[in-house]
């Protein structure tokens, strides 16, 4: 199946009422974990790369793994999309690159740390929607500022600073035609998210209720939606790291916002911990290994199974074979049509 638009998979889970989980990577285990879990769980998937890991595989590769994968998991619907891109600039490379996705985050300036105006995030998310949907590719956009900061991008801080407005999301998808839009309810990048257990109401459901009440045709996504489990973090420092205690966001959180519009699920930490931690392990344990394989296969395993595990309780698994690929040049005329035709 050739790589297919996020708006199709978002629309489908939209349908089916359920959640995709959005995982990044850098190299081909992470997008190997990712498509042997989407298998055995028949699910969809949003593989998404950000600008750290675009220059750390330098492009070129990451696409053609993704090739790859569409070759040897035909069965699989494929997003390949931009995370938090900085630039209309950096979004354009990646869709001249082959990306089905974008994500023009507006919310902060190009350097990716200094919030920005409403006007701002507007013109700019607005060109990236002009030249992406002619191409038939989909468009996430953000409206108030996430919590943390991921591979040098985020305003820092905790994730309650800057939670979206919902009069002015509504404004912002009403100005812009974004596809996707993601939405700050409390959630921050990283592994350090909560300093102690949450309580059960982590997320500001009232804003994602009334933001999903006056946008319910534009699909939700939830940033820094790591669950960032205990017995994870445990393997990581039993075999000699030094993660200082931490808490992410609930699964049951963010199942109940999948109830209330989040089709799109962004998981990234948990992923880093289970490689890690499976890495240490060999290491300490069997301190003459110097095979690579030795100590990649355990950690694709570990992110694989942590992955198929999001799919299942984010609910897409099942849905990969619901629908048959719309092709890009099919979307680029659907976003031609006038709204409401
Ligand atoms: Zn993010």
């Amino acid at each position: 199946m050739p790589l297919v638009s996020m708006r199709q998979l978002l629309d489908e889970a939209a349908k089916g009422g359920y959640g995709v989980g959005a995982f990044n990577v850098n190299n081909m285990e992470q997008i190997q974990a990712i498509m042997e879990a989407a298998r055995e769980t028949k699910s969809p998937v949003i593989v998404q790369a950000s600008r750290g890991a675009r220059s750390y595989s330098q492009d070129r590769f990451l696409y053609h793994l993704m090739l790859a994968a569409t070759e040897i998991y035909p069965e699989i619907p494929m997003v390949l999309h931009q995370d938090h891109g900085n630039s209309p600039a950096t979004c354009k490379s990646a869709i001249d690159m082959g990306f089905t996705s974008v994500m023009m985050d507006g919310s902060l300036m190009e350097d990716g740390k200094t919030p920005s105006s409403f006007e701002y995030n507007v013109r700019v998310t607005r060109e990236v929607v002009e030249m992406a949907h002619a191409k038939g590719v989909t468009v996430e956009g953000e409206i108030g500022t996430l919590g943390g900061i991921e591979d040098g991008h985020g305003a820092g801080g905790t994730g309650l600073e800057h939670v979206t407005d919902p009069a002015q999301a509504e404004e912002f998808v009403r100005l812009t035609g974004v596809d996707a839009l993601a939405i700050a309810i409390g959630t921050s990048h990283g592994a350090y998210k909560f300093t102690k257990k949450p309580d059960g109401s982590v997320l500001k459901m009232d804003l994602l209720m009334e933001i999903h009440r006056r946008l319910p045709h534009t699909h939700l996504v939830m940033h820094g939606s790591s669950s960032v489990p205990k017995d994870l973090q445990d393997i990581i420092n039993q075999y000699g790291g030094k993660l200082k205690p931490t808490w992410g966001v609930p699964v049951e959180e963010i199942q109940l916002g999948i109830k209330h519009g989040v089709r799109k699920v962004n998981v990234d930490t948990d992923n880093r911990l289970a490689i890690t931690g499976a890495i240490r392990k060999v290491f300490v344990e069997k301190p003459e290994e110097f095979d690579l394989r030795g100590y990649m296969k355990p950690a694709r395993e570990a992110m694989k199974k942590v992955v198929a595990q999001r799919m299942v309780e984010f609910g897409q698994a099942g849905h990969a074979g619901d629908f048959a690929p719309i092709p890009l040049a099919k979307m680029a005329e659907f976003y031609r049509q006038p709204v409401g035709a």
